[in-house]
């Protein structure tokens, strides 16, 4: 391979891999685009670094102004990195419940690190709310807002999806993901139907997030819970208006940590648990596409983001996760 300029060039251009067991499991091919191999180990670079072009485009974001950002972590991680390669400075808002190498690798970065306890969205203490006050009370500080900033789904469409449609040569009949901001998986339906507008477009979502209900009935209700990171959602975010969504999925942890195991046990990939979810959802959309169908997912970040957690035996006797 060639050199690249510069670290932000290594965001993107992440391969799609043939995930051999759930594509023996369904009877199709299934393929994961690799997201771990982004330099922040994690699908959220691309939203970072399209949030930030945008901010500095409309001039909003100046020489050596702050990014302030509420997110489970993988966020601050990418506009750390982002921020770090351009000279900027970063704030993370993050809810106290995420892993403790999220909030390690945050600390290594540099971000100025706040913590502040699981409240739900309507609470003013909620890690989004938290993250817009802070931005308002600093000087020459912008608010990320990678739910509602549109430039964060901008980058799924010109980028994911360009990438995925070219590297499936055009043959591609259904693509899943599950939804935290909505950014991948609205970016890449709304990519991947203005190429062919038969691909079929899937939510997988988590217990415990409302867009299942959503979609199915047009009612956002939520029902039980989930211990899966950055992924959940309770509302339409803006990146979610106006996503192509043809069918939904509801499912639980353990299917999802049934193909966390299963997929480093056999294939050596070591992901979190939003990527297991992932892919029980593309082997439901496959199942229901027929013997042979083609369908991506996205492997959304590094399983080593979650030894101390979804990867540490105690932790999941704990959560009752087997
Ligand atoms: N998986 C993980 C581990 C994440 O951190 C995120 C982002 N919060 C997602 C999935 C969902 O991505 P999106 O925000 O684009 O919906």
């Amino acid at each position: 391979m060639a050199t690249v300029p510069d670290t932000l060039s290594l965001i993107g251009n992440t391969p799609l891999v043939r995930l051999k067991g759930p594509s023996e499991a369904a009877g199709a091919e299934i393929y994961g685009k690799c997201e771990f191999t982004n330099p922040g180990a994690s699908v959220k670079d691309r939203a970072a670094l399209g949030i930030v072009e945008d901010a500095e485009a409309r001039g909003v974001l100046r020489p050596g102004g702050t990014i302030v950002e509420g997110t489970a972590g993988n966020t601050g991680i990418g506009l750390a990195l982002v921020a770090n390669a351009k000279g900027y400075r970063t704030v993370i808002v993050m809810p106290e419940t995420q892993s403790r190498e999220k909030m390690d690798t945050l600390r290594a970065l540099g971000a100025e690190l706040v913590l502040v306890p699981a409240a739900p969205y309507s609470s003013p203490c909620h890690f989004v709310h938290t993250s817009r006050r802070l931005a308002e009370e600093r000087d020459n500080a912008i608010w990320a807002n990678q739910f509602d900033n549109v430039a964060n789904r901008r980058a799924h469409i010109t980028g994911t999806a360009e990438e995925i449609w070219t590297q499936m040569d055009g043959r591609i009949d259904g693509f899943t993901c599950a939804v935290g901001t909505g950014g991948t998986l609205a970016g890449v339906g709304l990519g991947l139907k203005a190429k062919d507008e038969n691909i079929r477009i899937a939510l997988s979502d988590p217990h415990g997030a409302a867009l299942y209900d959503y979609y199915a009935c047009g009612e956002l209700r939520a029902e039980g819970s989930s211990v899966a990171e950055g992924i959940g959602q309770g509302r339409i975010t803006a990146n979610l208006e106006g996503a192509p969504i043809d069918t939904q999925y509801r499912i639980s942890d353990e299917e999802g940590w049934h193909w966390v195991q299963r997929l480093l046990d056999e294939e050596g990939l070591c992901l979190g648990l939003s990527s297991g979810i992932n892919v029980e959802g593309a082997v439901r959309l496959a199942r229901e596409l027929g013997p042979g169908s083609r369908v991506a997912t996205i492997l959304c970040d590094t399983g080593f983001r979650y030894l101390s957690t979804l990867h540490n035996p105690d932790w999941r006797a704990e959560k009752g996760l087997n």
